[in-house]
This record gives structure tokens, C-alpha cells and sequence, in this order.
């Protein structure tokens, strides 16, 4: 069975757009995993510490057969591969890569929270998840929308094409 995972991408070190455009690569070919559409990139705000640079944020949709935990697997070994290094909390790092939505699954365990627990709280993943799919609710019914009407403001530029995937995998 596939099912539709949401995966939010952020950096902001060492060339943000192309960390991101290089995981987006990673993403649309990762086992037993159909790539559907990433979002525009954009740039934000930091949440937390603002002595460190603006963020690049964006989102991809794949269908995928392997399990939520699997694919967290997948995700925190590409987030490796790319020198991921992050030396304080909310601080500043090379590559975050969050799973967001897993179908209509809710999970609370050691290692997952699905939906992501912050995504009601970040204008910089709602905004993506509603370019890739303006009909997304969470499993609860919220709809995407809605949450990105109130939730806080992390000044969100939309970045132009050129900027955002360079190594896009079209
Ligand atoms: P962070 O680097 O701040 O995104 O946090 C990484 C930690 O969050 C890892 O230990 C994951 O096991 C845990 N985690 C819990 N829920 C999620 C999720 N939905 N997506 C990604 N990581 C998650």
C-alpha cells in the first residue's frame, strides 16, 4: 500500500538552496518511493536564536510503501550524508529534514510524533504543504489552510525558481 508523506526540508548554512535542492535529489529517489512534487523554496526567519542566518524552507510530497519509521531512517541518513552538524538547540544547521504528515496516521513514540508537533506553529512548512496541496488536512480534520491563517509569522519570502533548484530532478 502507498501512502502520501509530506516532508518538510530547512537550512541555513552552507548555501541553503542548494542543500535543498540536493536533498530533494536524495528524496525523489529513495526506495519503494514515488516522487509526486516539491514546493517552491522560501526564505524565513530563524524560530529561537536570531544571531544566525535566515532559513531556506520548502516541502516534497512522495508516495511511499515504506513504513513512517523506515522513511524517518531514510531521512536522518540523508540529513548525515550532508554534514548535518547542529551545536545548539533551534540553532543553526546544514540540513533538517522533518516528516510531517504520514497519511492519515497519528503516531507518539520514542522517535515519531506524526503529525509533526510544531507544524501548527510554522508558517515555513503550512505555506509549502499548501503549494503542493491546497485540500491537505491533518488526520484530525484541520485543514492546512486554516492553521496557516493563525499561526505566527516567520516573514516567509518565496524564493524565484533559479534560486531554489538548481540540480532540480525533473
Ligand atoms: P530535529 O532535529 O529538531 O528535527 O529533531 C530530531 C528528532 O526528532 C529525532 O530524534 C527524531 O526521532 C525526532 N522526531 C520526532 N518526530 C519527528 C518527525 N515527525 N519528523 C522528524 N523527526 C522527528
Amino acid at each position: 500500500m502507498m501512502t502520501d508523506a509530506f516532508i518538510g526540508l530547512g537550512s541555513n548554512l552552507e548555501d541553503p538552496a542548494a542543500q535543498l535542492a540536493r536533498a530533494v535529489t536524495a528524496l525523489a529517489t529513495l526506495p519503494n518511493t514515488v516522487f509526486v512534487a516539491q514546493s517552491p523554496f522560501y526564505a524565513s526567519r530563524p524560530v529561537g536564536p536570531q544571531d544566525q542566518p535566515d532559513f531556506v524552507n520548502g516541502a516534497v510530497w512522495l508516495r511511499t510503501s515504506l513504513t513512517p519509521h523506515a522513511l524517518l531512517d531514510h531521512l536522518q541518513s540523508i540529513e548525515h550524508r550532508h554534514g548535518r552538524e547542529r551545536l545548539r538547540h533551534w540553532g543553526p544547521r546544514t540540513l533538517d529534514l522533518d516528516l510531517l504528515i504520514f497519511g492519515d496516521q497519528t503516531i507518539a513514540d520514542d522517535r515519531l510524533t506524526m503529525p509533526h508537533k510544531e507544524l501548527p506553529n510554522r508558517d515555513f512548512a503550512l505555506q509549502p504543504l499548501l503549494d503542493l496541496n491546497p485540500d491537505l488536512t491533518l488526520p484530525d480534520g484541520r485543514p492546512i489552510k486554516a492553521l496557516r491563517e493563525h499561526c505566527p509569522d516567520n516573514h516567509l519570502r518565496k524564493l524565484p525558481p533559479a534560486n531554489r533548484d538548481p540540480f532540480s530532478p525533473t
